[in-house]
Formats: C-alpha cells, sequence, structure tokens
C-alpha cells in the first residue's frame, strides 16, 4: 500500500525535501479542520489565509504531478480532527506508513506522537527544513543558566552560520548590536513604503468556511485579501521589502504612528511562519542588500537580529518551558479583557488605534504588541493567560510557538523573567516619545491622576510600588525605585487611589 504524508496548515514548504520527486506511492494529505479552526477564538483572517494557501500549496504539487489528498472543512466525510482522518484515509488507501513533519506546536506534537504510537501502521516524524535550530537548540546553549540573554544566543547565532562577519569571529562593522541607532521616532518623513501586496477575491471560500460554522472575530476582508498565499507572492513581498523598507527598517523600528500602520516592518511574519519563506533566504536577501550598498549595517542588522535571533530564540524558549508555560503567572493577575478588546472601543487613543488595526488588519507591529497592548495588560494586571488567548487568536502570524514566549514571557514578565531582563512597562512618556496617539487622545499624558489623567501613569508607579519586594533588587530598574524613594506618603497614596479607579473600571476606559 502507499504512505500517507500529511502536510499541517503551518507547513507550506513547496521546497521541502519530500516534494524533490515524484513518488507514485505516496499520497499527501492536507485537511481544513475544526480541530484547528477552535482551540482559540480566530481571527477571520487568519482562518482565511491558512485554508487559502493550503489550496494554492494542494494546486501546485498536484501539477508537479503528485498524488493529493485535500480535506475541505465543509466535505462530508471530514471528521474534523487531524488523527481521525488519517486513520480513515489509512484504510480507505490501505496505507502501510504515515508520514508528518515536525509540529511546531507542542499540543500536536503529542497528539501526534500519541496516537502514532498506538497506530497499527508506523507513524514517522521527519524534519521539517526550516529552523536553523532544533527544538533543543538553544537550551542546549544555555545549559543550566537561570537567565536566558538572546544577546547570547545570537551572537553564537551569527557565528555558527557566518552572517554579517567580517571574519570568522569578529561581527560586522566591529559592532554586535546596533540598537542604539535605531530608536527614532517617526515623524511622517520618508513616506510610508506602498504595500506591496496583493488583492484577492476570497469571498467564496468565506462563505464555506462560515458556513461550515466556524467561529471568528476581526473584519475578513474576504474580498481585498492581501496576505500572500504561495511562494511566489511572498518572494515578491521580500523583494519590494529590501528595496522599499529595509534601508529604513533600523531607523523606524521603534516607532508607532496614527497615520502609518506598517511603518518599515516586512509584514513577512506570515510567510514565514507557515514556511512559504525560509529564514535563511530572508537573512541572506538583507544582507546581500547591505553587500550591495543598498541598504546601511544597522537596519540589515536590526532586521537580521528579529529572525536569527529573536525568532529562533523563542523557538527554543518554548520547548524548554512546555508543557506549562501558559499557565505562568509571576505576579498572580487575575483581571479579565476590558470588553474593547474586541472591539478597539476606548478612549485610550493609543490602545483605540493598536486594537482596531488588529481587528482590520490581523497584524500590529511589535511596539504595538508589547509597549502598547501588552504594556496595558500588564499594568493592568489582565490575567496572562487570557491575554495569551488573545493574541494567539487575533494575529495572522499567530502559532504558540511564537506567540507564547513573546506574550507570556517578553511581554507579560509571566515566566518571572526568564527571557526579559526587566518587565517592559512605561508611562505615557515613553508612548508619547515613540509616537503620535497621545496628541489626539482624550486623555493628558503629562497628568498622574484626575479624570483626565493617563491611565498608563498611575498603573505605572502602582505596579512598581506594589511589586516592590520582587523587583527593587533588579539593577535595571533602579532609577524607578529611586524615584520612588523621593515621593512623599500623598503622591504614593495619590496614584494608588487612581490606579484602583482605573482598575475598577477598566471597561469603561
Ligand atoms: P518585522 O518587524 O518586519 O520583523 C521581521 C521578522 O522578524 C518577523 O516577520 C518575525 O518573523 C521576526 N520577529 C520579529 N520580532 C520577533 C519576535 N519578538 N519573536 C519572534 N520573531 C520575531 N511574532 C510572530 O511571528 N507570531 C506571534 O504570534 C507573535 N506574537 C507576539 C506577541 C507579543 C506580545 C509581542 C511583543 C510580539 C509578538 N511577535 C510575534 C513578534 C513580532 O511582533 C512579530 O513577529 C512582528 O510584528 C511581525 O511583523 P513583521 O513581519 O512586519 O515583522
Ligand atoms: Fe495612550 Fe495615555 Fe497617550 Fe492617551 S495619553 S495615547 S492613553 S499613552
Amino acid at each position: 500500500g502507499p504512505r500517507l504524508r500529511l502536510i499541517l496548515g503551518d507547513q507550506l514548504n513547496a521546497q521541502h525535501r519530500w516534494f524533490g520527486e515524484v513518488d507514485d506511492a505516496t499520497i499527501y494529505v492536507l485537511m481544513e479542520v475544526r480541530q484547528e479552526t477552535d482551540y482559540v477564538l480566530h481571527h477571520a483572517q487568519k482562518i482565511l489565509a491558512i485554508f487559502a494557501a493550503m489550496r494554492a500549496l494542494a494546486r501546485q504539487l498536484r501539477a508537479a504531478g503528485h498524488k493529493l489528498h485535500y480535506l475541505a472543512i465543509d466535505d462530508a466525510r471530514n471528521l474534523q480532527s487531524i488523527p481521525a482522518n488519517i486513520d480513515a484515509l489509512a484504510a480507505q488507501y490501505r496505507a502501510t506508513a504515515v508520514e508528518y513533519q515536525e509540529p511546531d506546536e507542542w499540543r500536536l506534537d503529542q497528539q501526534l506522537y500519541l496516537h502514532g504510537r498506538r497506530s497499527p501502521i508506523p507513524w514517522l516524524m521527519v524534519d521539517s527544513d526550516h529552523f536553523y535550530t532544533t527544538r533543543n537548540g538553544a537550551a542546549d546553549i544555555f545549559m543550566g543558566r537561570k537567565q536566558w540573554l538572546m544577546e547570547f544566543f545570537y551572537r553564537r547565532m551569527r557565528v555558527e552560520h557566518q552572517v554579517l562577519m567580517d571574519d570568522s569571529t569578529k561581527p560586522l562593522g566591529g559592532q554586535w548590536n546596533f540598537d542604539h541607532d535605531n530608536r527614532k521616532p517617526w515623524r511622517g518623513v520618508p513616506a510610508e513604503p506602498a504595500d506591496a501586496r496583493a488583492l484577492h477575491d476570497h469571498s467564496a471560500l468565506w462563505k464555506t468556511i462560515v458556513g461550515a460554522g466556524v467561529k471568528s472575530f476581526g473584519n475578513p476582508k474576504a474580498d481585498r485579501f492581501a496576505w500572500a498565499l504561495d511562494r511566489e507572492e511572498a518572494l515578491h513581498q521580500l523583494d519590494a521589502f529590501i528595496d522599499n523598507a529595509l534601508p529604513q527598517f533600523g531607523d523606524f523600528q521603534d516607532a508607532m504612528s496614527a497615520k502609518a500602520w506598517r511603518l518599515f516592518h516586512s509584514l513577512l511574519s506570515f510567510a514565514l511562519n507557515v514556511k512559504m519563506l525560509n529564514p535563511r533566504e530572508v537573512v541572506a536577501r538583507a544582507e546581500a542588500a547591505y553587500q550591495a550598498g543598498r541598504a546601511p549595517l544597522a537596519a540589515v542588522e536590526g532586521f537580521i537580529r528579529q529572525i536569527l535571533g529573536w525568532r529562533e530564540y523563542v523557538r527554543g524558549v518554548y520547548w524548554a518551558n512546555m508543557p506549562g508555560y501558559a499557565e505562568k503567572n509571576f505576579f498572580g493577575h487575575t483581571r479579565a479583557l476590558p470588553g474593547w478588546f474586541w472591539d478597539g472601543k476606548t478612549r485610550m487613543n493609543c490602545l483605540s488605534h493598536a486594537i482596531t488595526q488588529s481587528l482590520e488588519q490581523a497584524h500590529a507591529h511589535h511596539i504595538q504588541r508589547l509597549m502598547v497592548i501588552g504594556n496595558f495588560a500588564l499594568l493592568a494586571g489582565l490575567d496572562p493567560a487570557q491575554v495569551h488567548r488573545w493574541y494567539l487568536g487575533v494575529y495572522i502570524d499567530a502559532f504558540e510557538w511564537v506567540e507564547l514566549p513573546n506574550t507570556v514571557g517578553m511581554s507579560q514578565f509571566a515566566d518571572g523573567g526568564l527571557l526579559a531582563t526587566k518587565p517592559y512597562v512605561s508611562s505615557a512618556a515613553y508612548i508619547d516619545r515613540m509616537g503620535d496617539y497621545c496628541k489626539g487622545c482624550h486623555y493628558d499624558k503629562k497628568l498622574r491622576v484626575g479624570e483626565r489623567a493617563c491611565p498608563f501613569n498611575a498603573l505605572y508607579w502602582d505596579f512598581f510600588q506594589r511589586n516592590a519586594a520582587t523587583l527593587e533588587r533588579n539593577p535595571r530598574i533602579g532609577m524607578v525605585y529611586r524615584q520612588l524613594a523621593k515621593m512623599d506618603e500623598a503622591e504614593i497614596a495619590d496614584f494608588q487611589r487612581q490606579a484602583r479607579s482605573v482598575t475598577g473600571n477598566l471597561d469603561s476606559l
């Protein structure tokens, strides 16, 4: 009998070694299942993008001569669970073996492993041919260390893969990190590059998804769908990014603006995470742009660090901490998300913008995720598990292996500081410095107390005050505690009262 080869929805790598030759004894299997649409409430665009991209890959593989069985969401024979469908197909085709690529999510890895072990035919897992490191790569590098410094990992990666190196051990430009040059606000010049993504009409597929009963949130934009759905489109987007945005990527990496939602970011995370693009080719293109004198080193280094550094590193953090990472709650926060996480309707201009954009585009850039939404969630004491589920659902690029360490670790400090050397929180001052949100805001960025006071301010001081016992000795936040020490009791009581009033009225901010 033939062997079945399962391709998961985030394994759309047309260059995988599997497809090197056409083999009549192999049947590729792709399936759209409720198991995957329903494990969290997803943004409409995320479901649509994954299904449409799966369908595109299936067409491409069939055209290349591969045998393939595609189970659509509305197929009457679809059992809506991956193992159940595989068992049924194995019986139908009298398959003698099942193969699958290493899943990136713990939940799927467990499910397939446990099911395969009980199956009468062998189940074999192969590499997904995607990442630089193995699942345990980071754990090996950090063996026995309490804190996992990304920078340490990143330098090892630069040397190991000889990226932006002068000779085999020295970094190009004599520096590993150009972050100091990379922290500029954006005042409108140069203009935001045009959105390079092609628009498609996926209304018919969207109808099928809704008709099958799949629940979702956010704007589907089905008739003007913008995410790259195959390798060719993703490569086009990569080219446009390298030419038009990479030169400014460094300068405006941390900038925020109500007038520009993408700024100089690549919007490549979806294509990368579903494996239409390989991180090596993205890194190589950026490095080549520097070598050709088309982008400055600071921008290229900053961009490469996100992919060769952060992306691989968070994956290692994930595998070293699963299962159980999603339940971490260092500060014991328990508040529910305010309702405006689902409609963007708050008078806080920064949050209204970042959330409305997330619902419209299924995307927000890093600083919106970290220093607006995540910052507020941590200061307001929102339950990190709920915050995690919101992030996992809303973003087009959200797959647990990358979303969870970023949300629970980096943004909510819920792991007690494994990834982050200090909690990423700020008062209004930082948000005002890096963007233009405060100008149009109902609240006053300068005030700490009173009706018009920016909620971030009192929450910020209250956060450090109530967590003094655990955070005071952290040398990276010594400044905050020196300032607190200078405040008198009345000042402290004032911001505490204000913070209580804010957290008591989250829904009406
Ligand atoms: P660019 O700014 O152009 O960066 C280039 C690439 O670098 C990205 O495509 C991405 O692959 C990689 N990258 C950048 N930052 C990170 C990071 N911190 N961790 C891992 N890879 C990174 N990224 C996801 O891919 N999926 C998520 O679910 C996700 N959740 C996040 C949640 C929070 C709370 C935070 C703070 C960050 C999260 N990130 C996540 C990281 C980052 O915000 C996104 O990768 C980025 O915004 C994607 O947009 P882009 O492709 O334009 O990125
Ligand atoms: Fe956000 Fe406060 Fe600025 Fe308003 S004043 S945009 S709430 S930081």
